[in-house]
């Protein structure tokens, strides 16, 4: 899927192999040196509304641009995360996230974004109250920013974490579940999170349409989102078949590589043209929508 993405090779590191290898050694110091220029830039992938068809959000992926290659999130953050250098990285993704945001807000554009927090960044609370802040002085309408934490962020210092939080969501910014069944959330922590959306993790959704065990678990996720008050979300839709069962089953959102691959703004660009395409391709022509 990356190499489809960008086109090259992309795998620049597994997280645990070889720890002090002098591959490793050398994209570190190539990350901190990327971390302190800001040499990052954000990929987007849309989401499908699939009660209307309606395309407004996209998740803000993070990639790097290395010795002229893209690389994707997951080929650095993880080192990132183990370096320690993903505090600033996520500072220089908040911002970014935040300047998009604003411009689309000053060209009348009704879009989203959905961004990632690391585990890491998340526990240490410095890095919610300073989004916090960007959020109150950007000018920002804060309900075009989703915050997409996973389920790991909530083990640390749980009360700590749902006190940040519960002020960015005061303040109108969105919070998502993400990589929702693969963590340990309990529901007990669950129903003390005001969540918005919570996204159904890729491995579930794989199997849709053939693996009935799967079906009933992305089903009781539907039903647990919906009992939650929150949006459900299924990533990594591959296929129609997916797409088909998800609209079936009253999942709300959809996102993947059928959809949209992760892609730089122009791609989408002039954004209506590009989106009404694909609402024009995904969802039965209803004269209201035209
Ligand atoms: P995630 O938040 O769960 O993002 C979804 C990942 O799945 C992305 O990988 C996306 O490219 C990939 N994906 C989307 N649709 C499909 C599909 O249909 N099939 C397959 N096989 N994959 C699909 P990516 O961009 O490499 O990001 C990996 C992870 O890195 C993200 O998982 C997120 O946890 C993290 N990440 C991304 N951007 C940021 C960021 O700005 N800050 C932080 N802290 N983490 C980020
Ligand atoms: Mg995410
Ligand atoms: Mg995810
Ligand atoms: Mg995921």
């Amino acid at each position: 899927y990356e190499a489809k993405e960008s086109g090259g090779r992309v795998v620049v590191y597994e997280s645990g192999k070889s720890p002090y290898t002098h591959e490793r050694l050398r994209l570190e110091a190539e990350l901190r040196e990327a971390a302190e220029r800001h040499a990052f830039e954000f990929y987007y992938q849309p989401f499908l509304r699939l009660a209307d068809g309606r395309v407004d959000e996209a998740e803000a992926l993070l990639r790097w641009r290395n010795r002229g290659e893209v690389v994707s999130a997951a080929g650095f953050i993880p080192l990132a995360e183990e370096t320690g250098l993903i505090a600033q990285i996520d500072q220089a993704a908040f911002s970014l996230a935040l300047w998009q945001l604003v411009r689309w807000q000053q060209q009348g554009l009704p879009y989203g974004l959905s961004i990632n927090i690391s585990a890491q960044s998340a526990a240490r609370t410095g890095a919610l109250t300073e989004l916090n802040h960007l959020v109150q002085h950007g000018g920002l309408e804060p309900y075009r920013l989703t915050l997409e934490i996973t389920e790991s962020a909530l083990l640390r210092d749980p009360e700590e974490v749902r006190a940040a939080l519960l002020e960015l969501k005061a303040l109108g910014v969105r919070l998502a579940m993400d990589d929702f069944g693969s963590g340990y959330a309990s529901l007990a922590y669950l129903r003390q999170l005001p969540l918005d959306r919570i996204k159904i993790d890729r491995s579930f959704i794989t199997h849709l349409g053939s693996s009935r065990r799967d079906e009933k678990l992305v089903r009781a996720a539907i039903d647990l989102g919906h009992s939650l008050e929150a949006e459900v979300l299924a990533e990594g839709v591959e296929t129609l078949e997916q797409l088909q069962w998800l609209r079936e089953n009253g999942c709300d959102l959809v996102q993947g590589n059928l959809i949209g691959l992760p892609a730089p703004l122009e791609a989408w660009y002039p954004s209506p043209v590009a989106l009404g395409r694909l609402h024009l391709a995904l969802t039965p022509r209803k004269p209201s929508a035209l």
